[in-house]
């Protein structure tokens, strides 16, 4: 176990400088038309627009019993089951100004599927994902896709699940959204610095065997306590993170946009790349025992904007909760500002 963690990151970070090969060639030649479509990159552009929540707006559908096939609450069957129902939700955060959609894959993992009995079908439904997002981008230029990777409901750290067979489940599922054609990979939600390690090692070690270089977004989610679920605040997350070549890292779930105001100047003097803020519709409040979200998009976006415009952050979106009409008040309300600079403290 301790040499899983701690050789296979030195690899990986060598590998993801490595200069290319004949196999990588071999792989863009065939690719040829691929990359001449996406000739503009999400890495070039100097504030990157998320989309908001995807579980709480498909709640909202009252979409009918049978597209649940008897497996209610897993939300990934729709993409097959339901294309449309998530298709237009896709395109009414496109509409209100995401350039990036992610995937409905947070739970698409062998492990989360395996408690409906999905778990043969993970290729299956994660290219039907990223078809339903590219379908719903339609040939707009410059949108992209990002394949979502939950944490799954078993820590490494807590013991619920055998390291080994978590790395297998991250690569079978980045496999899937890699060959499906996605543009970003994020490994979100984020609670413990193992998964975390075990989720970038499978990332980059899968990439490289694949010949692809695709940008990797690590998001985690930090409670009100301050700490993440086992207990590591924002700078053990950072230095956990910091050796992988990740584009970027941030925080999203959990709490609203302010509760993550201490965390955000943490990383604007401390984190040395790409910085990304995707909080909830504020804090959740239990309201006749339904989970219930409050902040109106108005003050969603009021509260996000000093993160860009005074903090330096670059990559914004919305999470739990958050509708098309919160991405489009943040959308406005950042239209024409570029991220502050920042300086690292030495
Ligand atoms: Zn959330």
């Amino acid at each position: 176990m301790g040499s899983f963690c701690g050789v296979r990151p030195t690899l990986c970070v060598a590998s993801g400088h490595a200069q290319p090969n004949g196999l990588i060639f071999q792989a863009l030649e065939n690719r040829a038309e691929w990359v001449t479509l996406r000739a503009v990159k999400p890495t070039e552009q100097d504030l990157l627009i998320f989309d908001g929540a995807t579980g709480t707006n498909l709640q909202r559908l009252n979409l009918p019993a049978s597209v649940w096939e008897g497996k209610e609450g897993c939300n990934e069957l729709l993409n097959v089951t339901a294309p449309e129902a998530i298709q237009d939700l896709h395109r009414s955060f496109l509409d209100a100004g995401a350039q990036v959609l992610e995937t409905n894959t947070f739970g698409a993992s062998r492990i989360v599927l395996a408690e409906y009995g999905l778990e043969n079908r993970v290729a299956e439904i994660n290219a039907a994902a990223v078809a339903n997002a590219r379908a719903a981008i339609a040939g707009r230029p410059d949108r992209w896709v990002c394949g979502s990777l939950g944490p799954g409901t078993k820590l490494p750290s807590l013991g619920h699940i055998e390291p080994e067979k978590l790395a297998i489940a991250y690569r079978e599922q980045i496999i899937a959204l890699v060959e499906a054609g996605v543009d970003l990979l994020i490994l979100e939600t984020c609670q413990d610095l193992f998964q975390i390690k075990l989720g970038l090692i499978a990332c980059f070690e899968t990439l490289e065997k694949l010949g692809r270089e695709i940008p990797v977004l690590v998001s985690v989610t930090v409670e009100r306590t301050g700490t993440m679920l086992v207990g590591s605040d924002i700078a053990a997350a950072a230095v956990t993170v910091e050796p992988f070549p990740v584009f970027a890292f941030g925080l999203n779930c959990a709490t609203g946009p302010t509760d993550m105001t201490s965390h955000i100047h943490w990383l604007q003097h401390n984190w040395p790349r790409r910085i990304s803020v995707m909080p909830n519709q504020g804090l959740p409040e239990i309201v006749n025992g339904q989970t219930a979200y409050r902040l109106t998009p108005n003050e969603f976006a009021r509260q996000m904007k000093p993160f860009v415009a005074e903090c330096g952050v670059s990559i914004v979106g919305g999470c739990c909760g958050t509708t098309p009409e919160h991405i489009r008040a943040l959308t406005e309300s950042l239209r024409g500002i570029k991220p502050a600079a920042r300086s690292l403290e030495t």
